[in-house]
């Protein structure tokens, strides 16, 4: 007699959380309830006799629940699916759907709709560089699928690192090449050649652990670096022009610039030229070269704060070349 009352109870869900009308879970409590079965019934009173703008969609639900005599279990199992939806409209909207659905069938067409309500994420060519403590680290290269479909064909499973990095760089000096040349690749002021560049077809972001944004395409031509090449992406050529790449300072004219400045060329500091940036004089826009007469190698401190653009309020100064060496210009100092 005992279970019978229980089950007919039980599939009274509903009507059980209408009772609870004008009580508190202390109430609840003093008639034998335990604390989290009180909170709980309290929780789902609110929802389906609470106050809400939805009071269309409350009646539905309650109705249907009614109906399919869904028990107070299956009435959280149908919160622990529409707490998971932002929208209140769409929360109801399963909530209702929900209730109007056979208890058995509840988590199955739950799990359908909140699957079919996820925002696909939306993939953009992208890469991405994370550092890891023993030395390691994973870059992540998101194009073209074909493309990556084949590049990660040429992947050799067993040594995938090494493997990778010999096809990207070329096998001759592929390690040393990623210890030394890149470090100078990746330093290139890159704001004077625009942040998220783009080739033609294929684009790829490499931000570097110095949060320097380099190409992907700048990874792949790392190769070039073992000829003493750099290539960097300029978007002053203008708009139609803004995705054009440009070979970039020779290893001849680093190796110049290095022996005449082998640290930050701004006044004391001391940050060594290798981990310093190439900058034009002259700015690019203003006309100014890509020569070892033009460039200067700043870090990327003073390379920020050095005065490009002769319009601008006056900042920190700026460097110049006067008779042949690199001098300092206070601010407000006439070109
Ligand atoms: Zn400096």
């Amino acid at each position: 007699m005992g279970l019978q009352e229980y089950f007919a109870q039980l599939s009274r869900g509903v009507d059980l959380v209408a009772e609870c009308s004008g009580l508190s879970a202390p109430d609840l409590q003093a008639m034998g309830a335990s604390a989290q079965d009180a909170a709980e019934l309290i929780s789902l009173h609110t929802i389906y006799f609470g106050t809400t703008p939805y009071t269309g969609k409350q009646r539905l639900a309650v109705c249907a629940a009614r109906r399919n005599r869904h028990t107070l279990s299956t009435l959280h199992h149908i919160e622990s699916f529409t707490r998971r939806i932002t929208g209140k409209l769409d929360a109801w909207n399963l909530r209702v759907e929900l209730c109007s659905t056979p208890g058995e069938h509840v988590t199955a067409v739950a799990r359908r709709r909140l699957r079919e309500m996820r925002v696909p994420r939306q993939h953009t060519e992208r890469a991405q560089l994370r550092q890891h403590p023993n030395g390691l680290a994973t870059l992540t290269v998101t194009g073209n699928g074909l493309d990556m479909a084949d590049a990660f064909r040429t992947i050799d499973q067993q040594h995938p690192g090494e493997s990778f990095i010999a096809r990207m760089l070329g096998k001759a000096d592929a390690a040393r090449a990623a210890r030394t040349r890149v470090t100078t690749m990746a330093v290139l002021q890159l704001e004077d050649y625009g942040k998220l560049v783009r080739r033609e077809g294929d684009d790829v972001l490499v931000r570097t652990t110095s949060g320097t944004v380099i190409t992907g395409a700048q990874l792949v031509e790392r190769a070039c670096a073992s000829e003493g090449l750099i290539t960097v992406i300029s978007r002053t050529l203008g708009p139609v022009d803004l995705y054009r790449f440009e070979r970039f300072a020779s290893l001849k004219q680093r190796t110049m610039l290095a022996a005449e400045h082998p640290a930050c060329a701004w006044p004391g500091c001391t940050i060594p030229a290798e981990r310093g940036q190439f900058h034009h004089l002259t700015p690019r826009k203003h006309g100014g070269e890509t020569n070892v007469a033009n460039l200067v190698t700043l870090c990327s401190y003073h390379n920020g704060v050095n005065e490009d653009d002769p319009n601008a309020p006056p900042r920190r100064g700026r460097l110049a070349r006067k008779g042949g060496k690199i001098i300092w210009q206070p601010p407000h100092t006439r070109r």
